[in-house]
């Protein structure tokens, strides 16, 4: 048996005609460029997101989305934006773009998500933005540090370019990620929980000032047709990516229920296989609801170094595929050594990036595949 680390076909042949009957009508159209494929989207992402008619603002990426809403923040050279090392390259490359400086702090080890308390200490008069990503799919708890930002004239921009549909409850109230700060941005890359058939964005803003303003950065700062208030970007969501995100949206929660069930399966995997000694499932923050973009595990590397490597090796090599989310904390590339950081600077986010290990999680895999990863496993502890 081989099991993928992601099969997108799986999920595909629910929506087929749906989508097919989509891109006809698209194509007997011949209109590409925003239009009513990408309001309507926006105008149902607001829904699903419980945002205000107008605060959803499409856009062509992910990374668009984090560099428009720095944008809109006028992020610019000199200015301090304090985030995590422990993410994809996009959250702080963005920031690296427009001038400003990266302030790094450390993850915490059991949600490998920003250290809160770290991040606070790390306010000082240029800073200009908090940049949280609530990574693999579970929120961070902003709930305790929102007011001490706010209070220092911070803004919030949440990356949650992996947390479409995560939630949290905090006082008996849902918190969706991407609306509990200042701004929110999403990734509809195709491999994300709701994934696109090419690149795709969103940022998203209570503020409607500036969802306005959001609209004419993505058309080079242009309110009227030629005439441009700013210098902007061109960075519009496609209306075909809009209508096939638009049928996905409503098999979301079907899809992120599926994902949260194959995650309880494999903790209790876990539990029965007695591998607990060398393996660590993902742990959930109270209150969460990870909705499992990955499936992170640690292995521990106190005895080996190697042994997350020699484990990931010996799976891919007997057909089960898994993968490494990040092999490099962010403070440690090579495009970022004029930052001064050096090895030791953030010990867990450094030692994750020794121990993690994304396991298959997408709908559609089956129990049995995920009985086979264990097995495997636990061949490899045994040799
Ligand atoms: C995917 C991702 C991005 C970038 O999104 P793209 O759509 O690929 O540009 C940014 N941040 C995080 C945490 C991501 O996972």
């Amino acid at each position: 048996m081989t099991v993928p680390i992601l099969d997108l076909r799986r999920s595909f042949k629910d929506i087929k005609p749906e989508v097919f009957d989509a891109l006809e009508r698209i194509f007997e159209n011949q209109s590409f460029i925003l239009g009513s494929d990408v309001s309507n989207f926006e105008r149902h992402c607001e829904k699903y997101l419980e945002l205000p008619e107008g605060s959803a603002v499409g856009c062509a990426s992910g990374t668009d989305a984090l560099l428009l809403a720095l944008m809109t923040a006028d992020v610019k050279e000199g200015d301090e934006v304090i985030t995590t090392p422990f993410t994809f390259f996009a959250t702080s490359g963005t920031v690296a773009r427009l001038g400003a400086k990266p302030v790094f702090v450390d993850v915490d080890p059991k949600t490998y998500n920003i250290n809160l308390e770290q991040a606070v200490s790390k306010i000082n008069k240029n800073t200009k933005i908090f940049l949280p990503v609530h990574l693999f799919g579970q929120m961070c708890a902003l709930e305790e540090v929102k007011e001490i930002f706010n209070d220092k004239g911070v803004k919030i921009i949440e990356d949650a370019a992996q947390a479409f549909g995560s939630s949290r409850i905090v006082d008996k109230e849902i918190e969706r990620a991407g609306t509990v700060g200042d701004i929110g941005c999403y990734s509809f890359f195709p491999t994300k929980n709701l994934g696109g058939c090419g690149d795709g964005g969103m940022v998203v803003t209570k503020d409607l000032k500036t969802a306005e303003r959001l609209k004419k950065l993505r058309v080079h700062g242009s309110g009227t047709t030629y005439y441009h208030e700013e210098v902007g970007i061109n960075s519009r969501l496609d209306a075909i990516q809009a209508a096939i995100l638009d049928i996905k949206l409503k098999y979301l929660e079907q899809w992120n229920e599926e994902r949260i069930k194959i995650a309880d399966y494999y903790k209790l995997l876990f539990k029965a296989s007695g591998l607990r000694d060398f393996i660590t499932p993902p742990e959930v923050l109270d209150g969460n609801r990870h909705i499992y973009h990955q499936y992170v595990v640690r292995v521990h590397s106190d005895s080996n170094p190697n042994l997350r490597d020699e484990l990931m090796n010996y799976l891919n090599e007997n057909g089960c595929a898994v993968r490494v989310y990040y092999p490099l904390s962010l403070h440690l590339q090579p495009c970022f050594k004029y930052l001064g950081y050096k090895e030791g600077d953030f010990l867990v986010s450094e030692k994750l990036t020794r121990e993690v290990l994304a396991l298959p999680i997408f709908p559609g895999l089956q129990q049995k595949e995920q009985e086979e990863i264990i097995e495997t496993m636990i061949k490899f502890f045994k040799r």
